[in-house]
């Protein structure tokens, strides 16, 4: 079928005002008056907080239709490509998106990138309120000399690499060397540290892909440093993530006793969640494994270790400066109280030597329009509760909308509140009154512009696939991670 004419889409060529004009046949009066109690909503991103955002829409707005977009061929965002495989029950939430997309209001249009196959503006004219949901694609940089050297990557490709992301499958890391170091210690940090440790054998009945599992197969990485900058009280990650690590088969903790000193006298003043993170750290770290635990931890081939109060300075090349052989790093001591707390240089260095770096010092949104207010020093769109400053019908949600920190369940909080905001101005009349086009407009105009998009009825194919891919080997699905395979499997 030839491309529809965009122009003749174009929201402006509708009538703006109430009723239409005389000439108005009863016909085109009744499909006006039905339009214009379908609010049409678009939503950037098909994470959690695009489609918590949708579920909250489509659940307090009965006549509300809202279309997401999302730039890979499937959905779920971070929940697919960053959760990591060898926590599935965290990917049940799948569920509850499919349900939602399965809703006859609810339209996903996967394989349009906003801001490069349509910009925001045109979702703008298209629809009575736009959402945007895209999340945390960047990486916080170093900015440290010996940064680009092979075998220094960011924790965000390498999480994309292990979990079948398609533009990180080149990553191909070199797993040979002794000794990784992980410079961070939340909990993105932790995963990384656990898939680099756990024996390959525990991974096998995952989703993780298969060239992963090979590389992960013929690693030589027996210990892992995770880094930070400040202390045992200040650690990013959580009781249960750091119980996971502790408990790893064939692993011993590195803890040095003498950096938890006098951790012990203050550990009735720590706040809940943190006093338990701390007590276990400090019991792995002092106390002394019975007889038979000892022996246990001494068969143990692997190690993981958290270096506190260390900043990094350099990464250090090979002799021949083909590659990473080290890290130096900058002691520290901290400064200040409570929030204010930082870390500061002692003037000692020390060199740590390895053979891979990972940084995982923060994921990072980037702005995606040229017309959307964007706070580049926090990496946030500028918002009150999800209503993006200055800019009526417009609004935010998850990450790019919080910054990145935060599990599913906070993520779905959040994005409740900004569809509730969405609806109160809905209702309050706040949103540009009159029909809006919608999908229609926005499928016209990528299809002038040769974007051919991907629906949900096709990623249940592309699904279906993946598990029955995943069948002979007992593994949940072999996911598919080159994007030409999955348009010659839809038929593209
Ligand atoms: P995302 O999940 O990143 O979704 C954003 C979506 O927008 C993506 O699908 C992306 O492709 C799409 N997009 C981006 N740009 C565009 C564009 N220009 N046009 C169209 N679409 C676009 N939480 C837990 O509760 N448990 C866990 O075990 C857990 N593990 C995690 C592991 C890692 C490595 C990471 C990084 C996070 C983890 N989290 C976990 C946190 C959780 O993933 C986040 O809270 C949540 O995914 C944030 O949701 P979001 O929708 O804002 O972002």
């Amino acid at each position: 079928m030839a491309p529809r004419c965009w122009r003749w889409w174009h929201w402006s060529a509708w009538p703006r005002t109430w009723p239409p004009p005389a000439r108005s046949t009863p016909s085109f009066r009744q499909h006006f008056s039905t339009q214009e109690k379908t609010p049409q909503i678009c939503v950037v991103g098909s994470g959690p907080a695009g489609f918590y955002t949708a579920q909250y829409l489509l659940k307090h707005h009965p006549q509300a239709h809202v279309d997401i977009y999302e730039k890979q061929l499937v959905p779920f965002g971070l929940v697919r490509f960053g959760v990591a495989p060898d926590h599935p029950e965290v990917k049940n939430v799948i569920n509850t998106f499919t349900q939602t997309a399965h809703s006859d209001r609810c339209a996903f249009w996967g394989n349009v990138e906003v801001g490069r196959d349509v910009t925001v503006p045109e979702l703008q004219e298209a629809y009575h309120a736009v959402v945007l949901s895209y999340g945390a694609e960047d990486h916080q940089a170093l900015d440290i000399p010996g940064e680009e050297l092979p075998g220094v990557f960011s924790a965000r490709s390498f999480v994309g690499w292990y979990n079948g992301l398609p533009e990180n499958q080149e990553l191909a890391p070199d797993l040979s060397c002794d000794t990784a170091v992980i410079l961070g210690q939340g909990n993105v940090a932790l995963d990384v540290a656990r898939i680099l440790l756990t024996p390959p054998e525990h991974l096998e009945k995952t989703d993780i892909t298969k060239a992963a599992l090979g590389v992960l197969r013929q690693s030589q990485v027996k210990t892992v440093w995770l880094v930070g900058r400040r202390g045992p009280l200040q650690v990013a990650f959580t009781i249960k993530e750091l119980r996971e690590m502790i408990q790893l088969p064939g692993t011993r903790p590195i803890l040095d006793p003498e950096e938890f000193l006098g951790l012990q006298d203050r550990i009735k003043e720590i706040p809940r969640p943190r006093k338990r993170l701390t007590e276990l750290l400090l019991q792995t770290a002092t106390q002394k494994p019975r007889a038979e635990e000892a022996a246990h931890l001494a068969s143990g081939s692997r190690a993981w270790g958290l270096r506190f109060f260390r900043s990094p300075q350099q990464v250090l090349p090979s002799p021949d400066g083909r590659r990473v052989a080290g890290i130096r790093l900058a002691v520290t001591r901290l400064e200040g109280v409570g929030e204010a707390i930082r870390a500061v240089p002692t003037g000692d260095m020390e060199d740590l030597p390895c053979g891979l770096v990972l940084s995982s010092i923060g994921y990072k949104s980037r702005p995606i329009d040229p017309s959307v207010p964007f706070d580049l020093k926090l990496g946030v769109i500028p918002n009150m509760e999800g209503r993006v400053v200055d800019v009526p019908g417009l609004y935010c949600s998850g990450w790019v909308k919080t910054g990145p920190t935060g599990v599913i369940g906070t993520t779905m909080n959040d994005s409740f509140l900004t569809g509730q905001m969405l609806l109160q101005d809905l209702k309050s009349g706040l949103l540009a009154s009159g029909p809006r086009p919608g999908s229609a407009a926005i499928q016209a105009l990528l299809s002038s512009r040769g974007v051919r998009p991907v629906s949900f009825s096709d990623w249940e194919k592309l699904d279906a696939k993946e598990v029955a891919q995943g069948q002979g080997s007992g593994k949940p699905r072999e996911k598919l991670v080159d994007r030409q395979e999955m348009l010659r499997l839809l038929g593209r």
